[in-house]
This record gives structure tokens, C-alpha cells and sequence, in this order.
């Protein structure tokens, strides 16, 4: 991808203007109170430094999958309280998203913020023509557009795509430092370069990894992954996911890392329990004989251990997915022994994906320990895949 052309900040005349800023404030949040707060944190410089050009702010941004209808728990009214805590100043909340009287009315140095864009069907719509109207309705409040909404540029969506059709358009400092980073991991990264990926599932993560297989020296599995490539070396899993229709991906996988000589490293022992419960009783077994009636939910100790050092000997490293079922203190340690070893490389050291960078934060690491925390989950993978990102690419 081609993205020299990535118009900055500071390259646009903001002052006085009204300013559209698309903003990822999709945050995690549980009973109605946001669990991490990394992406609203995230958004402040540049909204920072647009009030400091003298700039009128309008922000739209998404929370969930509404789908078009206005789920009153997918509301950004809460976010509007935390985002002015964080910024310090007054955040205005609009209720309306079309023919917001407050976001027309929004004067130099003041920021509104628009109620999640989601709720409006044509934000999402494969129809441009939809598509189009919105993004006109958001292009008529501002005279300008900025994109941060790093989490969402994988998205042909109004707010991040369309909209930068229709007005002078630049990156915010979020979308410019995610962008300087991947760009780190893409081209001539210091070596060794490893990986480590973890997570849910294979089917998110299989793109990168093909992608990535030729370009890293090493490449960790953990999570809820491990399990289809332990399956696809014939192993038994017993309850533990899998994505059975994925093993002979799998397969193709594992034997073309071998020609190309790059060290897939698979865990020697797993963490298993009976179900999936924060309580269940955990047992470390060996990834040769997991039970037929247990679960694997963590990497065991010894692999834990061996990652750590992996990653310690690594220049480059990029870690998305956490090792286990993180949410459960019984199963975070794999994820902790790793983050931990992410914290001392002495390269580039870089945390992807929503889940991941919760559970750095919630296992009591703090954002600086790493190289870089991205905020942007799919829209990292899907660079990381070679896939061209039209939210970027719009701003070409
Ligand atoms: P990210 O958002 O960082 O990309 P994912 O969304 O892919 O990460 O996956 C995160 C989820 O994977 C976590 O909620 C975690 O509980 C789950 N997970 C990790 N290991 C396992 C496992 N062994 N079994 C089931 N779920 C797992
Ligand atoms: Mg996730």
C-alpha cells in the first residue's frame, strides 16, 4: 500500500474551522461501565490540538453492532462523560446524528459529540448511494475532515470512507502513529522478528498468518487457536476449541513453514479444566494427552516460559491475541509470562487487538512498558495481511 501521500495535521489550515473528526471510541463495556478506556485516552491528542487551532469539533464515532437501531446499550452517552474527563474540557452530547441542531451550532474550541453513527443503517450499508447521504449530512457540519478512528479504517463505512470524498481531509495523530508502526512491522523490520498470536479463533488470524509466514523468524501460537493446530498434527484436544473445517489450512500451513525454515513454536503443555468457569479446577497436562473430558483454557508453565524466551531473543515482535482465557485468573498467566517478556525486548515491541491490549492493562502492566499498543484490532490484521485499508486509503 502506497500511503507516502498521508496528509498530516499539521499539513491543513484548522484555524476557526469546523472540524468532522472520526473517532474510535468502541470500548469495552461491561454492565454499562467502560472496562478500558485505551481508545478514548487514544483520541485526546488530536482533539487536543484541534481546540488549540481555534477548530469547532464535531466527533462521530461507533460503540458495538447496533445495526441500525438505536439499542439504548449501545448508547455514547456514557462515552461523552469519560471522553470530557479525559480531555478536560466540556464534551456536548447529540442525541440526533442527522440535522444535529447542537452539532451545527458548535462554535470555535467547543467539541460535540454525535450519538453512535451505527444507529444510522447507511453508516454500514454496502449501498454507496446510501453510504453517500449520510456521509453528506456529516460532511454539512464541518468544513474539514480528520480520521482517528484507527479501529474502523478496514471499514467502507460513511464516517471513514465516504466522507473523505467530500471534504479536505488529513489523519489524525492516532491513524498517523498506528500507520508508522505497522509500516515498522511491514518493511525491513530488525530481525529476528517474532509473532506471537493467540486469541479465539484460527478464522480471524489465519490471513496474517499466511501473510506473515515468509516474513518473520518466528511465529508462537497460543489461545484458543492452539487447539486446531494441535489437531492438525493428529493430537487429541478433547472438550478445547477447535475449527474442525480448518485443519487442512492448518496442515498447508505447518508444512510450508517448514520449507520455508520458519520455527513455528506450538505449546509442550496446556492448562486445562473440566468447563469453562472462572472457577473450574485448573490441571497442566501435556499437549500430547489432553483428557477427553477437559478443556484447554492457558498455555501451560514450561510453554510460557519458552515464548518468553523466544521473544526475548527477538528484535521485532508483534503480539495479538491473549494466550488464554485471560478473564479467568486461573488461566491468565500464559498471557502475563508473555506480556512480561514483550516488556524487556529490546526492539520494537508491539500490542495488537481490543482483547489483547484489556488484558495487559487489567494484569497490571502499564501502556509505556511496551513499544506500542495499537488500538486497532481487524484494521491491524487485515494491514498486516496486505489488504489495502479503505479508511486509509480515502485519505490518499
Ligand atoms: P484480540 O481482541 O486481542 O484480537 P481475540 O478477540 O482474538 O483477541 O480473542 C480474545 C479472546 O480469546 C479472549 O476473550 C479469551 O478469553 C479468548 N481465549 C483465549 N484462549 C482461549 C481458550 N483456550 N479457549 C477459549 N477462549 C480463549
Ligand atoms: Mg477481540
Amino acid at each position: 500500500m502506497v500511503l507516502s501521500t498521508l496528509a498530516t495535521l499539521e499539513s491543513i489550515d484548522l484555524q476557526g474551522k469546523r472540524v468532522l473528526l472520526r473517532c474510535d471510541l468502541n470500548v469495552p463495556l461491561k454492565d454499562g461501565v467502560i472496562t478500558d478506556d485505551g481508545r478514548i485516552r487514544a483520541s485526546i491528542p488530536t482533539i487536543k490540538y484541534l481546540l488549540a487551532q481555534g477548530a469547532a469539533v464535531v466527533i462521530t464515532a461507533h460503540l458495538g453492532r447496533p445495526k441500525g437501531e438505536r439499542k439504548p446499550e449501545l448508547s455514547l452517552a456514557p462515552i461523552a462523560i469519560r471522553l470530557s474527563e479525559a480531555l478536560g474540557s466540556k464534551v456536548t452530547f447529540s442525541d440526533e446524528i442527522v440535522n444535529s441542531a447542537k452539532a451545527k451550532g458548535v462554535k470555535s474550541g467547543e467539541v460535540v459529540l454525535l450519538e453512535n453513527i451505527r444507529y444510522e443503517n447507511a453508516e454500514t450499508s454496502k449501498d454507496e448511494g446510501e453510504r453517500s447521504a449520510l456521509a453528506k449530512e456529516l460532511a454539512s457540519y464541518a468544513d474539514v475532515f480528520i480520521s482517528d478512528g484507527f479501529g474502523a479504517v478496514h471499514r467502507k463505512h460513511a464516517s471513514v470512507y465516504d466522507v473523505a470524498k467530500l471534504l479536505p481531509h488529513a489523519a489524525g495523530y492516532l491513524v498517523a502513529a498506528e500507520i508508522e508502526v505497522l509500516k515498522k512491522l511491514t518493511q525491513s523490520p530488525e530481525r529476528p522478528y517474532g509473532v506471537v498470536l493467540g486469541g479465539a479463533k484460527v478464522s480471524d488470524k489465519i490471513g496474517v498468518i499466511s501473510n506473515l509466514l515468509d516474513k518473520v523468524n518466528v511465529l508462537a501460537i497460543g489461545g484458543g487457536m492452539l487447539f486446531t493446530f494441535l489437531a492438525a498434527q493428529g493430537k487429541e484436544i478433547g472438550k478445547s476449541l477447535v475449527e474442525t473445517d480448518l485443519i487442512p489450512t492448518v496442515k498447508e500451513l505447518l508444512s510450508r513453514a517448514q520449507e520455508l525454515g520458519v520455527k513455528i513454536l506450538l505449546p509442550t503443555d496446556i492448562i486445562v479444566a473440566p468447563e469453562f468457569s472462572a472457577d473450574a479446577t485448573p490441571t497442566t497436562v501435556s499437549a500430547d494427552s489432553i483428557p477427553a473430558d477437559q478443556m484447554g483454557l492457558d498455555i501451560g508453565p514450561e510453554t510460557a516460559a519458552s515464548f518468553a524466551a523466544a521473544i526475548s531473543e527477538c528484535k521485532t515482535v508483534f503480539w495479538n491475541g491473549p494466550m488464554g482465557v485471560f478473564e479467568f485468573p486461573n488461566f491468565a498467566n500464559g498471557t502475563k509470562v508473555v506480556a512480561q517478556a514483550l516488556t524487556s525486548v529490546s526492539g520494537i515491541s508491539v500490542v495488537g487487538g481490543g482483547d489483547s491490549a484489556a488484558a495487559v492493562r487489567k494484569l497490571g502492566f502499564k501502556d509505556s512498558q511496551f513499544g506500542y499498543i495499537s488500538t486497532g484490532g481487524g484494521a491491524s490484521l487485515e494491514y498486516l495481511e496486505g489488504k489495502e485499508l479503505p479508511g486509509i486509503v480515502a485519505l490518499n
